[in-house]
């Protein structure tokens, strides 16, 4: 069974997708192992019915106070994410590490700093989006996060995105674009267009590189300074 597949067994809510460019075929990700399917049963994911009627505050809350999956027995802090609740731009990492474990604040390590200056090049201040990850809590030793992690944790995601409304989602990295994508897809394969992500909202969304590659692959900036046009441009064309 392959990775999305094991998604669907598992239940997690599809997002409406809808491409702008049909997504051409590309090398699969490894398959999950059935031993993370045995795992993934243990969790009681965290259903969007009990976070309808919550704003973000409670959200916040929520989350803090969350353990549906084994990640809240090693966290130090829940990352919530940052930023006004009001806000044009969303941005969505994979989950927090060491440094945001620590301070319970996004991308406030040395990625953090090349994603300021990232958003910089394009006119942003870190002020003016919101940042969050798919996980609110760290995988130990920095880790992929699980299936049935995303899968437990994937309802405040939703509903972060249901109550900031924003004109434009940037999810940064490959586990973020595949899990909200639903795409087995090599990242390479995926940038480079727009996506529409969420069931009314059909909120436009550019993939990028994750600022944590960037630092291994300096070369890589190019494509993310591209991608950030892309979605700049897409966003004024719909003022
Ligand atoms: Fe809860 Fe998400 Fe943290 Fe797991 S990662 S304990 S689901 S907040």
């Amino acid at each position: 069974m392959d990775r999305l597949a094991y998604l669907r067994a598992l239940g997690i809510t599809p997002w409406h997708l809808r491409a702008s460019q049909p997504v051409s075929a590309d090398p699969p990700v490894e398959p999950a192992e059935p031993a993370e399917i045995v795992d993934s049963m243990a969790y009681q994911p965290v259903q969007t019915s009990d976070l309808q009627s919550i704003d973000l505050t409670a959200l916040r809350h929520h989350v803090s106070q969350c353990q549906a999956c084994e990640l809240h027995q090693t966290r130090k802090h829940t990352v919530f994410g940052e930023g006004h609740h009001k806000v044009d731009w969303l941005i969505i990492g994979e989950a927090p590490g060491a440094d945001e474990d620590r301070e319970g604040q996004p991308f406030v390590g040395p990625a953090g700093q090349l994603l300021t200056q990232m958003l910089r090049a394009i006119g942003l201040a870190r002020e003016e989006v919101f940042i969050t990850n798919i996980l609110k809590c760290r995988p130990p030793n920095n880790r992929d996060p699980k299936v049935a992690e995303i899968h437990a944790c994937h309802a405040y995601l939703d509903r972060q995105i249901q109550l900031l409304e924003p004109k434009i989602i940037i999810c940064l990295g490959r586990v973020a674009a595949q899990a909200l994508l639903q795409s087995e897809l090599a990242i390479g394969k995926m940038r480079g267009q727009i996506y529409h992500l969420g069931r009314q909202q059909n909120i436009p969304t550019v993939v990028t590189y994750h600022p944590a590659y960037l630092l291994r692959s300096p070369r890589e900036k190019r494509k993310v300074w591209e991608d950030l046009k892309l979605a700049r441009a897409h966003l004024l064309s719909l003022a």
